[in-house]
Order: C-alpha cells, then structure tokens, then sequence
C-alpha cells in the first residue's frame, strides 16, 4: 500500500468515528469494572466489523476485506487514542490471530477466526506456569496421545484474561520430560472442555487480569494441534515477534494519549519548573524512540518480512516509555495516584501500577537484553 492510501485510510476512519462517537461508547459512570470494558470492546469490535473498518488487514479467508496489516495499526491507534476499548483486549487479537492463521488448517481458521474478529469472542495464550516462565522450554503441561487427540493435564499461571476466553493457545510437554524446546506441542482449546477450571488471580491495582488454569484429563480433538507434533516451540517464537509489532504499536498510541493528558494536568495546575519540563521531555523522549523503532517493524511486517529476535528491541523500548510516563506522572501529580479518590486520579493509579508490569509480559526486560546480546550483537553464547 502506499504512504497517501495508508493517510487516506486514517482520515476516513477518523471521519467514521467522530460522526458515530456516541453511539460506540457505553454508558460507563465510574472507573470501569473487567467487565465494563470487556462489554465496551465486545461493542465496539461489533460496530467496526459491521461497518468494514475491523476487517481491513485481514484476509477473505478469515472474514476481512484484506489490504496491508498497517491499516489494523492504525484502527488500533485510533480505538486506543480515543479511548474506545481497553489496549489489552483490544490488542489480543494482533497477538494470536495470525499466528492461528499462519500455523492452523484451513478449516480451522476459516471457523476460528471471524468470531474473534468481529468482538464475539476473547483468547488466550497458556504458555507460563509455576515453574516455567521465562524458562518456558522447561514448561512441564503434559498431553499424553489418546484415542481421537490427546489428554491434557497440568497447570498454567499469568493467563491472562482466561476466565473471559472462549479458546487458549496452550503449550504442552509431548515429548520425554527433559526434551526441552524440542519436546513441545501446542494446541487450539475450548475453554469450555469439560476438566478446564480456573481461578483468577487480583493484582495490585484491583482488577482480576489474569488466572491459574487447572487442565484435568481434558481432551483435545485431534485436528486441534497446531503447527504440528513437537513444533510448539516453532509456534511460540511466532507469537511473540507479532505481540511485538501490531500490537505494541497501539499500546504505543495509548501512552501518547496519556503523555498528552499529563502534559494537559501539569499545564492546569501552573507547573513551569525546569524539573517538570526535563521529567517530560524525558518520557516524551522514549515514547518517540519507541515509536520510531515500531513505525519501522509495522514497514518490515507489511512489506512481508518474517520478525525474529530484533523485536526484543521493541519490547525494550515500549517497558521503558511505559514506565517512563508514568513514573514521570507520579512525580508531577504529587500525591494524585497515592492519595486521590476521583476517576482521574484512579486511572493514573491503575496505569501506574499496570506499568511496573511492562518489564515482565511478553518476556522480561533481562531476557530481552539477554536476546539482543546473544543473538543480535554475538556477545556469547547462553553459560
Ligand atoms: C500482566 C501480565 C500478563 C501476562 N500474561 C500472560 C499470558 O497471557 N500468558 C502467559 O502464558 N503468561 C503471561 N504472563 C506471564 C509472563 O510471561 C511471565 O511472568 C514472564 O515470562 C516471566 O516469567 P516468571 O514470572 O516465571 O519470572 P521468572 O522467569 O522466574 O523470572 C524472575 C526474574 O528473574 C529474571 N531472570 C530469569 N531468568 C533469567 C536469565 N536467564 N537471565 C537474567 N535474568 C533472568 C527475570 O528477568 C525476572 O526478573 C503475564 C505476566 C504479566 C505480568
């Protein structure tokens, strides 16, 4: 696609949003609940869909009207800098979709998708568990062949949104116990399948994100294995590098809408300090040196390139503006996120407090580092 259609596209769109603003919002009074937002996206992935713009960047063979995956950065930036759906909801379609398109069969992507992409369903990644997180080739989940499929048994941790999940990408052990990276399938599941329970779990800023799922003697039809026997690594390292690019690029959106407001309550209160200035030029710095290096991996992924391990980079910059922002807000709303009871003051605590977890999701901050010594600049390899 080139640049003038990509604008074209943008202006059209912004058009379409601001003639059908009141329509898209909820009645929402106070900060919203899990469950308000989720009713918010459900609506307004409904409303985009129907109208077309939800489908641009996905292919005919999953309900879309194809066209360059920019145009879906570029709805996501408009949905998250307008405040229309919550950025992880919204956002978890760029990190699962195309991976169950590149990997699952045609059948099962034709079934799959379209519900996910027109707001009637939410996903989930198991990959995490007790005793395997960034150590994920360690992951012990066993599914055991059976007649028709296979039998899962074992737990997951950190899954995010699973109690709103009609499906999960689950990573399995199939192989020997110590068959590490090589011994690991991955599999499309009802989160409906009888022996599939779940308990949230609260993290500080109050909300239930994310669960501990329980698999007991679940059964998974056979056609559900994706990418292959043992290929659930392969899988894996697909996933990411596309958290990284689409999605990342509106969470990227979402913290300049932010950085905006926080520029809009320091210039309120009558703040003119140079300290003030230097705290957001400095978060304003990293969300462009973020945005900078997205703007080029959303080129490289519509141009067909495949994303690798350079999307650490990525991940590096977005967990540093994002922490950036809002530890620059903390010290520019004195006492507004420790102290403060109204609905402003409650969406900076929330935000502040989510930020923390911005050097942890999708791979911490010392592995990512890890990755780029290793495997970008060859400074040795794992002890
Ligand atoms: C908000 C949120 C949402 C999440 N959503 C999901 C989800 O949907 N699905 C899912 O499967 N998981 C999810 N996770 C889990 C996430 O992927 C893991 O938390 C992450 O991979 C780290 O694993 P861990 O928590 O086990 O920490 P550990 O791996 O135990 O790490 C602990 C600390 O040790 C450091 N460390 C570990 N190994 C090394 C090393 N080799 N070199 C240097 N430092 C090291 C880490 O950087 C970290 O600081 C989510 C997490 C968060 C916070």
């Amino acid at each position: 696609m080139i640049q003038s259609d990509v604008h074209e596209f943008r202006r059209d769109l912004a058009a379409w949003l601001d003639e059908h603003d009141a329509e898209l919002r909820l009645p929402i009074e106070q900060h919203p609940t899990l469950d308000d937002e989720l009713a918010q996206f459900r609506h307004v992935k409904r409303a985009l869909f129907d109208a077309g713009w939800g489908r641009y960047g996905w292919s005919s063979a999953v309900g879309g009207l194809a066209g360059s995956s920019m145009l879906r950065a570029i709805v996501g930036e408009e949905i998250a800098t307008r405040d229309l759906a919550e950025p992880g909801l919204w956002s978890m379609i760029e990190v699962l979709a195309p991976t169950v398109i590149a990997v699952g069969s045609p059948e099962l992507v034709a079934a799959m998708v379209p519900p996910f992409l027109r707001g009637d369903e939410m996903w989930c990644q198991g990959f995490s568990e007790p005793d395997s997180g960034s150590d994920l080739a360690s992951l012990s989940c066993r599914a055991t062949a059976v007649d028709g499929g296979w039998s899962v048994n074992g737990q997951k941790v950190w899954t995010s949104f699973a109690q709103l999940a009609t499906r999960c990408i689950l990573l399995t052990r199939t192989g020997e116990p110590g068959s590490a990276h090589r011994g690991i399938t991955a599999f499309f599941v009802d989160m409906d399948s009888p022996g599939i329970t779940y308990r949230p779990i609260e993290i500080q800023n109050g909300r239930l994100e994310f669960c501990e799922v329980f698999y007991d003697d679940v059964f998974v039809p056979a056609d559900r294995v994706l990418g292959g026997v043992g290929q659930g690594w392969q899988v894996a390292m697909n996933i990411l590098p596309y958290e990284r690019s689409t999605a990342f690029w509106h969470r990227g959106a979402f913290l300049h809408h932010r950085f905006d407001a926080l520029v809009a309550n320091v210039a309120a209160a009558g703040r003119r300090d140079t300290g003030d200035a230097h705290l957001l030029g400095e978060a304003f710095q990293t969300l462009m040196a973020f945005r900078f290096r997205s703007r080029e991996t959303q080129h490289r992924l519509a141009g067909g390139e495949s994303l690798g391990a350079e999307t650490s980079i990525d991940k590096i910059l977005i967990a540093a503006a994002d922490q950036t922002l809002y530890n620059a807000a903390r010290d520019l709303l004195p006492g507004v996120i420790e102290f403060d009871t109204d609905t402003a003051a409650g969406h900076w605590r929330w935000d502040y407090l989510y930020s923390k977890a911005a050097t942890i999701y999708g791979g911490t901050a010392e592995i990512q580092r890890n990755i780029v010594a290793r495997r970008l600049l060859d400074l040795g390899a794992e002890p």
